[in-house]
């Protein structure tokens, strides 16, 4: 893991910090030593950050959160949008709701999320935003349109504040993730499982420290001078793209 050498901690925001790859990510944070806020829906966070119920589709909930994370913390500096959800079908039983609520919380979620960051970030001077995309978001998926779509728009995005924001020193990456030990994947069945690990070079799963530190890499001050990048974190799953 590579140190937070700055002196002083930071304000760091996971967004669906309370399980899987958030978790791991939240609590790489707070071993580095920094002051970290954790949100979810249902609420829960490691031992030592600050726990607060905050659904990424309630603009007011998004500014609620700041409030209160600037009020404990200061205005954040490290920005980590991983909140995200599923609604797996084929396109043509893909309902209009299947494709807003994963849109809405994935993509839209992570734009408001990131305005809100840039505010205080702009201010300071620094910053860094990290977006939890998916290989999926560059490779496709079959059953996953929404899904896929709302990941590979993440791209454009941190790419656009990259160069809208990199002047003042801010910084917009994303970390595409292969598949993972999580929730999100335990309902895949047995045969889906054993098929994907057969399309991974390395042959297995990702553990979810390994996600994390992908991302505090990117916050740290030897990831300064990347910005607009995509880090695979795939066992080579979407090599080439
Ligand atoms: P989990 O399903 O284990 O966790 C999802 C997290 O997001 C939970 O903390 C959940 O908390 C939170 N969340 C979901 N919806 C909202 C919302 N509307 N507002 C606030 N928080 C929300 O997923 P993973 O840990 O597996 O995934 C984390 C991220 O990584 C996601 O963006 C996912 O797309 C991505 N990813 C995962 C991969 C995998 O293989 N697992 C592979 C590639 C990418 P709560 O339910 O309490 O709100």
């Amino acid at each position: 893991m590579t140190e937070n050498t700055t002196a002083a901690p930071r304000s760091v925001l996971v967004t669906g910090g309370n399980r899987g790859i958030g978790l791991a990510i939240a609590e790489a944070f707070l071993a580095e030593g920094d002051r970290v806020a954790v949100t979810s829906r249902s609420g829960g966070a490691p031992e030592g950050a600050l726990d607060l119920v905050c659904d990424v589709t309630d603009p007011d909930a998004v500014e609620r959160a700041f409030a209160e994370i600037e009020a404990a913390h200061g205005p954040v500096e490290v920005l980590v949008a991983n909140a995200g959800i599923t609604r797996d079908t084929l396109v043509l039983r893909m309902s209009e709701d299947d494709w807003s609520s994963v849109v809405e919380t994935n993509l839209t979620g992570s734009f408001r999320l990131a305005k809100r960051a840039a505010k205080g970030m702009l201010r300071l001077r620094r910053g860094r935003i990290i977006f939890i995309s998916s290989v999926v978001g560059l490779l496709g998926s079959a059953g996953q349109v929404n899904y896929a779509a709302s990941k590979a728009g993440l791209v454009g995005m941190a790419r656009s504040l990259a160069r809208e924001l990199g002047s003042r020193s801010i910084t917009a990456n994303v970390v595409a993730p292969g598949f993972v030990e999580t929730d999100m994947t335990a309902v895949l069945s047995d045969d889906q499982k054993k098929a994907i690990k057969a399309q991974v070079p390395l042959g297995r799963y990702a553990a979810t420290s390994e996600v994390a530190s992908a991302v505090t890499w990117l916050a740290s001050d030897g990831a300064g001078y990347v910005t607009g990048a995509v880090i695979p974190v795939d066992g080579g799953l979407g090599m080439g793209h």
